[in-house]
Parts: structure tokens; sequence; C-alpha cells
């Protein structure tokens, strides 16, 4: 294993880093591939059930602001690249504690930033190894009902999440400024697909809905995002570590723009197909009559939606799900969880 190229990956028990994991082996079996994860609530390594066995994984359960461990991850594998998916990632808990999405998403990039620094530099290698920062079209700000973000589009980040995730996207450029580091950003829509934690709009729309409790949505219901499914996402980050060019930024979105309310509705639609029976314990006709509208989040963007010109046309990607599909492949993978639990 010590020949094979080297991946260290962040966060790789979360939702998308371990969605790219699953992908990733499947795709390069010809990469090892090293995942720190610090576990926190929103990690899990039964996400990784899959290919957990597989003898080019390996797991540290660890913090990447540690400096002294990830020092040692560089000392004890050959890292020939980071893909850095390790963060705090939920808004309304950004909104509730800045300071642990500084330390996760801000030191913790520094961290990890010094530490392959270092370690290439003294490999005199520094300029050849990527750094692949993990990023989201939310560090751009709110748009109205018109235009997209393009990787131009100066940062505007509006609320302690985005605020952080943007900081460590600049520490990253600075790194490539100062040290000539091989670093490349790829910004993504809001994501979809099985392994999302609970707390996120689709996941929790599909448990209230099974529960029969009320499904909650902000404000109007009519802030609009652009959802990718996460494999979809997977690929196309494949195709940035491999073939993006350094310092450069790399948008990816699904091209499926919704209102929250549209996407509860899609998805309370496909629940009447597949759960008539749980719909007829409680006397409402649909699953969309549980839905109800609450108090807006705080500083709540409207719109996010990426231009994504530049990534489909250098690097010939593009999404192949489409929502209709995305959603119905997401809905029944929830089910099939939610069935294993209460059965
Ligand atoms: P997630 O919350 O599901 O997973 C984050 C993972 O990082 C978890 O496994 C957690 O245990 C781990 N982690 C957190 N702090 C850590 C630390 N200090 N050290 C080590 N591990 C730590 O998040 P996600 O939705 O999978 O997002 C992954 C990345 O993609 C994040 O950087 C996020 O900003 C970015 N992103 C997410 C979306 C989206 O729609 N989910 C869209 C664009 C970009």
């Amino acid at each position: 294993n010590n020949q094979k190229p080297t991946i260290l990956i962040t966060g790789g028990a979360g939702f998308i880093g371990s969605n790219f994991i699953t992908y990733f082996l499947q795709e390069h079996s010809e990469y090892q591939l090293v995942n720190i994860d610090k576990l926190t609530y929103a990690g899990s390594t039964e996400n990784l059930n899959e290919i957990k066995d597989l003898p080019n994984y390996h797991f540290i359960n660890g913090d990447i602001a540690d400096e002294q461990l990830v020092k040692s991850i560089f000392s004890d594998f050959p890292i020939s690249g980071v893909i850095h998916f390790a963060a705090e990632s939920h808004v309304d808990r950004s909104i509730q504690d800045a300071k642990q999405f500084v330390e996760a998403n801000v030191v913790g990039t520094t961290v990890l930033l010094q530490a392959a620094r270092n370690a290439w530099e003294r490999l005199g290698v520094l300029h050849e190894r990527r750094f692949h920062q993990i990023s989201t079209d939310e560090i751009y700000g709110s748009l109205d009902e018109t235009g997209k973000f393009n990787e131009q589009t100066p940062y505007n980040p509006r609320n302690p999440y985005s605020a952080s995730k943007a900081s460590a996207n600049l520490l990253v450029k600075s790194f490539g400024y100062t040290y000539g580091m091989n670093i490349v950003i790829s910004s993504s829509s809001n994501n979809y697909g099985p392994r999302q934690h609970e707390e996120k709009l689709i996941p929790t729309i599909i448990a209230k809905a099974l529960s029969l409790e009320s499904i909650p949505i902000y404000g109007d219901g009519k802030n609009i995002r652009d959802w990718l499914y996460v494999t979809d996402h997977c690929q196309a980050l494949d195709f940035v570590y491999h073939h993006g060019n350094t310092m450069e930024t790399y948008n990816i979105g699904g091209g499926n723009e919704l209102t929250n309310i549209e996407v509860a509705i899609k998805i309370c639609q496909i629940l009447d197909q597949l759960k008539p029976d749980i719909k007829a314990r409680a006397s409402i006709e649909y699953f969309a009559d549980l839905i109800t509208y609450t108090e807006d989040r705080p500083g709540h963007d409207r719109r996010y939606a990426v231009d994504d010109t530049k990534t489909r046309k250098t690097l010939g990607w593009k999404p192949v799900m489409t929502f209709e599909q995305g959603i119905r492949q997401t809905v029944e993978w929830y089910v099939n969880k939610w069935e294993k639990v209460t059965h």
C-alpha cells in the first residue's frame, strides 16, 4: 500500500465525505485513502460501512485542529494530496455558537495547511502536491431573483458558517500565493442524497412526515436553493482534484433551482405514493398537510445559484441525476433506514 498514491481526506465520516470516499474507492482502487474525522454529532463510521474493510482505506479518529496529530499523519503516511471536507456545517448551529465554527473551519484549515506545507516543503514537492479545499456557494452571499454567482463574484458571507468557510478559502489561497502551494477550491451548491444528517432540510422533511409531525418550513418557504445530487458532486470533485488548474476555483451546481416549499411538496408527494399506510393512521389526506411555516432564520439568504460554466467547459463535467430521480432515490433511502429502525 505504500506504493499507492495516498490522499488525506478530512471529514470523511460526514455526509459528502463518506459519499466521496465510497465513490472514489470504487473508481480509483489504485489509491489509498486516509480519513481523519473527529466524529462530531454529524459524523458516523456507519456511513463508511461499505468500504471500511478495504485494505487501501484507513480511519483516524481525530481533530484536524490537533497539530501534533496532523503532523504525525504526514510522517506516518506518504500523503500525496489533501481533500479537505471537515467542517462544522450547519448554519443554524453557527448562529447559536460561532466560535466552534471558527475553531473547526478556520483554525482547523490553517493547521492542515501548515502541516501539508511543512511536510511537502521538506520533501521538495510543495508545488506538485495538491491541497483541495471543499467550499460552498454560501460564501458569495445572497441573490435576488436574477443572476448567478460565478468564480469572480466577491465573497460576501452573511452568517457565521459561511463567514468561517470564506475565511478558510482565503487562508487556502494565501498559502498558494505565499508559498506556491498547489491549491484548488471547489464551491458547490446544496447537496442532497443518502447519509445527510437529519438536521438538514431534506432529511428533516422526510423524518417529520414519517413520524406524522408538523414539517417546519422557514418564513414564506420561498427561499431558493440549487440542489446537487451528492454523487454528481463527488464526480465533479474527482475531476477538479485530478484536472483542475492550480490556484483556480471551480463552481459546481445542480441546475435545479427550487423554493424550499417546492422541495417539501415534492417529497410529500413521493411519500404519498410510498407510504399510504402511515398517512392513513392520521386524519390527513396528503403528507403536505403537515407543512407548517415557522419564524424565519435570522439573516436567511434568499437565493443561491451558481454559474458552473467553467467547470462544465474546462473539465467536461455535468451532473447526470435529474432532481426527479435524485429526490426519489433519496426519499427511498431514508424510508428504508427508517423502516430498519422502527421494525
Ligand atoms: P457534515 O457536517 O455532514 O460532515 C462534516 C464532517 O466533518 C463530520 O464527519 C464531522 O465529524 C467532521 N468534522 C467536523 N469538525 C471536525 C474537526 N475539527 N476535525 C475532524 N473532523 C471534523 O458536512 P457535509 O455536508 O458533508 O459537508 C462537508 C463539506 O462540504 C464542508 O466543508 C461543507 O462546508 C461543504 N459543503 C457542504 C454542502 C452541503 O450541501 N452539505 C454544500 C457545499 C459545501
